[in-house]
């Protein structure tokens, strides 16, 4: 089966068309910029070259997926002649509250569930509906399935969710930690035991997701039992702009001492903070990097912070867990940067892991990066998360 998988934001909708068969992917592609006077649709059909159309016409999501179906049946750059090829669609939700602990196929009422959940997610879950209902008007009787990022999140245990507030918020609002990068740790957690010869149901692993967002989730037996992410994506690791965990009052403090509202601060929190604030350099580890290189203290002290902070989430997971088989880097930074890698290792002395140096300078693959005689075994792993939600889309139908 052809399964279009979709993800979209605000003002962007990223797609894969993949062959659930082979698990190819048949053509990747974006749209930028949807609903501004001048938007892109950048499209690669698989083993051909890819295309750039600028256009005013992008006006609403509906629109962009159009073009995204135009796109995918053109004469030249398509790659099927005809929709009837495409068997279902499955939609990235960010949020799926306590209601979504998996996958399911998209109606009505879950529609109506998705938008329950916009007040936990109110930059995400819109975008996602949005999406959706464009498929729906678009492509009429194809199933639909919604994916989300906190399902796999959800069995986590009440003394690793609940914060330390009056338990009335948790009731009335649903105040809890929900963590993200859901499909990810999932897909990476079981793609690790395959890659190391684990049994997953009888495994302790630890997936760091290390990418512009970046989140670590401890994972028992196959379950999430802790996430670094909270509520929101901006709890637990330092990002590329956002803050991670910090004291909740310095956001008093800050109001009062800059005389700005609660909204210009929470927005420094999530796009000025992160190694991008604290470096003044860049959210970006290529950038972070070449300053250190060229001796930059501010780009010194955030990596420092950054890696410090993925140390510590490391012990502690390690300790819920009571031990610990395999821990896995993914994402841009994890995939791609050994020496965050190697740094993280360095304060795992104490759990017998040790790097293989030749094995830790290889990017953007599947690789084991510990010696021989590491008695914890770390590798890095790339992430798909598109090719999860093909996967999900095809079991659930
Ligand atoms: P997201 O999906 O959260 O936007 P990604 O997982 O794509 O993020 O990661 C993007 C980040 O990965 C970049 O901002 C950069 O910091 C990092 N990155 C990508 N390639 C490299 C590389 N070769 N070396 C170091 N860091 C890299």
């Amino acid at each position: 089966m052809r399964v279009l998988v979709i993800n979209c934001g605000s003002s962007s909708l990223k797609y894969q068309l993949i062959d659930s068969g082979t698990e190819k992917v048949l053509a990747v592609g974006l749209c930028e910029r949807i609903g501004l006077e001048v938007s892109f649709l950048k499209h690669s059909p698989n083993g051909g070259e890819k295309i750039v159309i600028e256009t005013s016409a992008m006006k609403n999501h509906e629109v962009a997926i159009q073009m995204v179906l135009d796109a995918l049946i053109d004469a030249n750059h398509g790659v099927i002649k005809s929709l009837k090829e495409i068997g279902a669609v499955g939609h990235r939700v960010v949020h799926g509250g306590e209601r979504f602990a998996a996958s399911i196929i998209i109606n009505d009422e879950v529609i109506k569930a998705i938008e329950e959940c916009n007040d936990l997610a109110p930059l995400h879950n819109p975008a996602n509906l949005i999406g959706i209902r464009a498929c729906a008007n678009l492509m009429k009787g194809i199933p639909m399935v919604a994916v989300f990022d906190t399902a796999f999140h959800q069995t986590m245990p009440p003394k690793a969710y609940l914060y330390g507030l009056p338990h009335e918020y948790y009731e009335n609002y649903k105040i809890r930690k929900y963590g993200f990068h859901g499909t990810s740790h999932s897909y990476v957690s079981k793609r690790t035991a395959e890659y190391l010869g684990l049994d997953i149901n009888n495994s302790k692993i630890i997936v760091c997701h290390l990418g512009n967002g970046a989140s670590i989730t401890a994972i028992q037996n196959g379950k999430s039992i802790d996430t670094s992410m909270g509520f929101t994506p901006l709890a637990g690791l330092v990002m590329g702009t956002r803050c991670g965990d910090i004291d909740p009052s310095i956001i008093e403090y800050i109001t009062k001492k800059e005389n700005k509202s609660l909204d210009e601060v929470m927005n420094i929190l999530q796009k000025e903070s992160g190694v991008q604030g604290m470096s003044e350099v860049s959210s970006d580890f290529r950038d972070l990097n070449a300053a250190i290189v060229s001796g930059n203290e501010k780009a010194i002290v955030a990596f420092d912070v950054f890696v410090y902070r993925v140390a510590k989430y490391i012990g502690g997971y390690v300790a819920a867990m009571n031990g610990i088989d395999a821990i896995t880097f993914t994402a841009g930074v994890g995939e791609n940067d050994s020496r965050v890698r190697s740094e993280v290792c360095n304060y795992l002395g104490y759990l017998g892991v040790k790097v293989d140096p030749e094995k830790n300078a290889i990017k953007g693959q599947e690789v084991l990066i510990t010696a021989k005689d590491s008695k914890v075994k770390v590798c890095a792993i790339p992430t798909n998360e598109e090719l999860t939600i093909a996967r999900e889309t095809v079991a659930l139908l």
